[in-house]
């Protein structure tokens, strides 16, 4: 029997875990496959680490990798990737927010010769209004600039063959932007639409903000357009001050008279200064990126595991 490993990252999800489980038996009787669990607690604050051991210790295909802090889902699921097994390997919220009915749909397309099946939500009712808005602008602007393609709505639900995953875990960049890795690595991927679930329990971990800051990184890590973008205001305002220089050079010839406006001559200053400080933000941010890379730091800290082979 074929063996399928399925990466779960957890953070504060002591009330999700065993509804997960429950689910997730259901859809064991009904595949022909041997079913191997990574839980990752990535430094859960609740209950979660002792629920994880109490899954282990009753099921013998749960496994747990549990951090020593939080370091974020993209460490968890890196964490989760090598620490896989089975021939087939699927990534899954523990919140069934990732319906785990799909499987045996996604199970059959994979048998046709896919090597990805990703999952989108065609809608995404019971989401804020405003976080929609600007999570299908972020969408319109990273497909503009990035040679990689990101799908509107899709998410980390997907099932892969083990070399779509060896290939994922042989990009050793440190700022991992998953939606981004997942797609440039490329092979032959199908989606299966779904409508958006609520959780079903516990409170999601992002904030307006959280994902705001996600979107820059998803463009700093997978587009150099920002740093073009500098460069083009840099050259256009150069270009501006030229001919501005020329006209007013020419004006005091013909007129001999001194050119009039120290208020304009503050805001054309101010606005430069502003100019050259957004740019040299927008470098420093590459900048920053580097840094991480240079240091290379591991991506996630393990306390304790139940795993014998190294994760
Ligand atoms: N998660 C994680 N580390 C974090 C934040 C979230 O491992 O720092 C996990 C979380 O437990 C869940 C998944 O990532 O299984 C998705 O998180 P959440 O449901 O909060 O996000 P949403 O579905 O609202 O986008
Ligand atoms: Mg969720």
């Amino acid at each position: 029997m074929k063996k399928i490993s399925v990466v779960i990252p957890c953070y504060n999800e002591q009330e999700t875990i065993s509804i997960y489980l429950i689910e997730m038996k259901k859809i064991e009787a009904e595949l022909p496959l041997a079913f191997e669990y990574i839980f990752v607690n990535d430094g859960s604050k609740d209950g979660t680490l002792s629920r994880l051991r109490e899954a282990a210790d009753r099921y013998d295909n749960v496994n747990f990798i549990s951090f020593s802090r939080n370091f974020g889902k993209e460490a968890a699921l890196l964490a989760g990737l090598k620490a896989t097994t089975g021939e087939l390997i699927t990534v899954m919220d523990v919140d069934l927010q990732d319906p785990p009915e799909l499987l045996p749909q996604m199970y059959q397309k994979i048998q046709e010769g896919y090597d990805i099946i990703g999952t989108r939500r065609s809608s995404r009712t019971g989401e804020p209004v405003i976080r929609s808005f600007f999570a299908k602008k972020f969408y319109q602007v990273i497909n503009r600039i990035s040679d990689t393609e990101m799908v509107d709505g899709a998410r980390d639900f997907r099932l892969m063959t083990r070399q779509v995953v060896t290939a994922i875990l042989e990009l050793n960049e440190v700022n991992r932007f998953s939606k981004g890795i997942f797609s440039w690595v490329g092979f032959d991927t199908y989606y299966i639409s779904f409508e958006n679930r609520e959780r079903s329990a516990g409170e999601t971990s992002w904030n307006f903000w959280s994902l705001f800051k996600y979107s820059l990184e998803g463009i700093v890590n997978f587009s150099e357009a920002p740093l073009t973008f500098a460069t083009i205001v840099g050259i256009s305002s150069c270009v501006i001050a030229i001919i501005s220089m020329l006209y007013f050079f020419i004006t005091n010839l013909v007129t001999q008279n001194p050119v009039p406006g120290w208020p304009s001559l503050v805001c054309i200053i101010l606005f430069l200064g502003g100019l050259q400080l957004f740019c040299l933000g927008i470098v420093g941010k590459y900048i920053g990126k580097i840094f991480t890379e240079v240091k290379k730091r591991p991506n996630y800290i393990v306390k304790e595991s139940n795993i014998n082979h190294k994760v």
